[in-house]
């Protein structure tokens, strides 16, 4: 069996950000509890991980007593969320994605500007609720074409969409196209929100799937990126599992499979990616190229709150961002102490580095 890497895969810059924003509370403020509000980045085993170093994650700010360090995840929440928070004089670190910050703030400024905001996105994803909050009386959620006969519009020259940043770009291109039949004058966005790692994972699972008879991806179910990945692959005629890990393997999988496409969602860690094919080239005696379609080096800084509370606690931030390093050389040493044959297939456009 053929096994091909896509590469992007895993882990966006956002979601280092966040994960990092919990290592460096962890570090600077051994002896006091961190709590994070809802899943710091959606992923069972990121989030185990953490609860096994102490890291309490609540659903409510009820459960977080005053005066306590609390983590917003990289998902982003409404203002009334941040004034509960500000109430009982928690210590709020924002890990929140810039990318989902900037759609924030243009769901802010629109809704200053007199507009009325269709947000195409599923309503009950926490990103959705976190943008919904910062204008609620002028935003609807739109979450399929079916949606758009009962919005309420004033006035359709003063109207603009905008969308979680981690949707399947060709569901948000049939929404949005349906929107823009309703409403012609309807406004775009000033960038794409779907942000540049969603397309990029998504990019590649449509340039490699159809060679492929499989397509694994690693991820947990209520991880919107990775759910996307599986659909856009069965959606181009490849049968797609969706797993957290390898022990969710299935032999039956195989029958016929020769070759074989492995990604994985945002908020995956790569070592479960490994795990995974050291498994399969036991099971299956497998070979392994890595396809690069696009490469990434889109990186963000510790958020201004963890720099507030590092000064505060007498840390100086300087230097502390954990720096990613050489991905393809890291890949290329793991394949090699594990004696997996591997090579890395460049199909980039010249130029074609992704940027936010
Ligand atoms: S998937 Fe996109 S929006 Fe979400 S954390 Fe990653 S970079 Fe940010």
């Amino acid at each position: 069996m053929k096994i091909i890497l896509a590469n992007p895969r895993g882990f966006c810059a956002g979601v280092y950000m966040a994960i990092d924003v919990v290592d460096q509370l962890l570090e600077i403020c051994p002896d006091e509890p961190i709590f994070v509000y809802h899943e710091i980045v959606h992923n069972r085993h990121v989030v185990q991980r953490f609860q096994r170093r102490g890291v309490r994650f609540v659903e409510s700010l009820d459960e977080v007593p005053e005066g306590s360090i609390v983590v917003f995840s990289a998902h982003g929440v409404s203002p009334a969320v941040r004034q509960v928070a500000q109430s009982k004089r928690l210590l709020s670190v924002d890990a929140t994605c810039p990318l989902v910050t900037k759609v924030h703030a243009e769901a802010i400024r629109y809704a200053r500007k007199g507009f009325q905001i269709l947000l195409v996105g599923h309503r009950h994803h926490q990103e959705v609720v976190g943008t919904l909050g910062e204008a609620p009386e002028v935003i609807q959620v739109v979450e399929s074409p079916a949606d758009i006969p009962s919005l309420k519009v004033i006035d359709p020259e003063k109207l603009i969409y905008l969308t979680q940043t981690t949707l399947s770009l060709d569901d948000a291109g049939v929404i949005i196209d349906a929107l823009k039949r309703a409403f012609p004058q309807i406004k775009e966005p000033p960038a794409s929100d779907i942000c540049y790692a969603t397309t990029n994972r998504q990019t590649a699972v449509r340039a490699i799937a159809p060679q492929c008879d499989l397509v694994l991806v690693v991820g947990s179910s209520n991880s919107s990126n990775s759910v996307r990945l599986t659909e856009i692959a069965m959606n181009m005629g490849t049968p797609a599992r969706l797993i957290d890990d390898r022990s969710e393997l299935r032999r039956e999988w195989f029958a016929g499979v020769q070759t074989l496409l492995v990604t994985a969602g945002a908020s995956a860690p790569e070592d479960l990616v490994h795990d995974l094919i050291e498994e399969l080239v036991r099971s299956y005696g497998a070979e392994v190229e890595q396809h690069d379609v696009r490469h990434e080096e889109v990186e963000f800084g510790l958020p201004g709150s963890l720099k507030s509370l590092m000064r505060e606690r007498g840390v100086d931030p300087e230097g502390r961002r954990i720096i990613r390093g050489d991905e393809g050389n890291r890949l290329r040493e793991w394949f090699s102490a594990h004696n997996i044959p591997f090579r890395i297939v460049d199909l980039t456009v010249q130029g074609a580095a992704a940027a936010p």
